[in-house]
């Protein structure tokens, strides 16, 4: 069975920068990767579309956040969807919470990765944090036979906040991504609206890179992202 991913961004650009390794990486290994964006953070994170021009419409950042999202999602292995619920402020309502609900459901992954539950310098990361837990479980159930249709629960991960302290953020993952950090940084560089962003988080990748070296003794390791799982994993060994 193909091993599926599901990546969750509040907007269209958060794979890449916090989880673009680890799609490569599992595109690579022949997994399957759909990023889904519940927005395209067409208001609070397209700051260089707006500088270069105040006057544009929204939906004019919209396609262009889509294309760059889409480009990117494709130099990854990965496909990009974008649910287009708005941003700065994310509004999330029942119906919404069901929408994504059924995605989840429909796609069945076995992995999910998100936004932290806390994030005091962005408003809509922590609300998508509470968004896939509860998808999640509307999803999966208790994990036993239910009234609704059902999937196994998912592995739930965080991948790193831009300030991971302030975020409580404790990584208790280290994915290796040096084989794939060139389409990571290419992936990046496609994010034309955040571009600020891509000398932040080559250089955050090469410091992972530094922390695994230091953890495991893989000397090979170059560049890793940094993950931190919300649920225990169920394995058959402890190696
Ligand atoms: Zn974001």
């Amino acid at each position: 069975m193909k091993k599926k991913l599901l990546v969750v961004g509040a907007h269209s650009a958060d794979f890449v920068w916090r989880a673009g390794g680890t799609i490569a990486k599992v595109a690579e290994q022949g997994g399957e990767i759909l990023n889904l964006a519940l927005s395209y953070g067409e208001r609070g994170e397209s700051g260089e579309l707006w500088k270069e021009n105040p006057k544009r419409s929204v939906e004019d950042v919209k396609k262009i956040r889509h294309e760059q999202a889409d480009k990117a999602s494709i130099i990854l292995g990965s496909v990009f969807k974008c649910l287009d619920w708005g941003d700065y402020p994310m509004i999330v309502s029942e119906e919404r919470t069901a929408q994504l609900a059924e995605i989840i459901r429909n796609f069945a992954p076995n992995v999910i990765i998100t936004h932290t539950e806390k994030d005091p310098f962005n408003p809509d990361h922590p609300l998508a944090f509470t968004t896939v837990q509860r998808a999640r479980l509307l999803s999966a159930g208790a994990g036993v036979a239910a009234a609704f249709e059902r999937i196994d629960p998912p592995a739930w991960y965080c991948f790193e906040p831009h300030q991971p302290e302030l975020s409580g953020f404790v990584p208790d993952i280290f994915i290796d991504i040096t084989a794939v950090f060139e389409k990571k940084i290419a992936a990046m560089a496609c994010m034309g609206a955040q571009n600020y962003l891509k000398s932040y988080y080559t250089e955050l990748g090469g410091r992972r890179g530094n922390h695994a070296r230091r953890i495991s003794g893989q000397n090979a390791v170059k560049f890793a992202e940094a993950h931190q799982s919300m649920v225990p994993r169920v394995t058959d060994t402890i190696f």
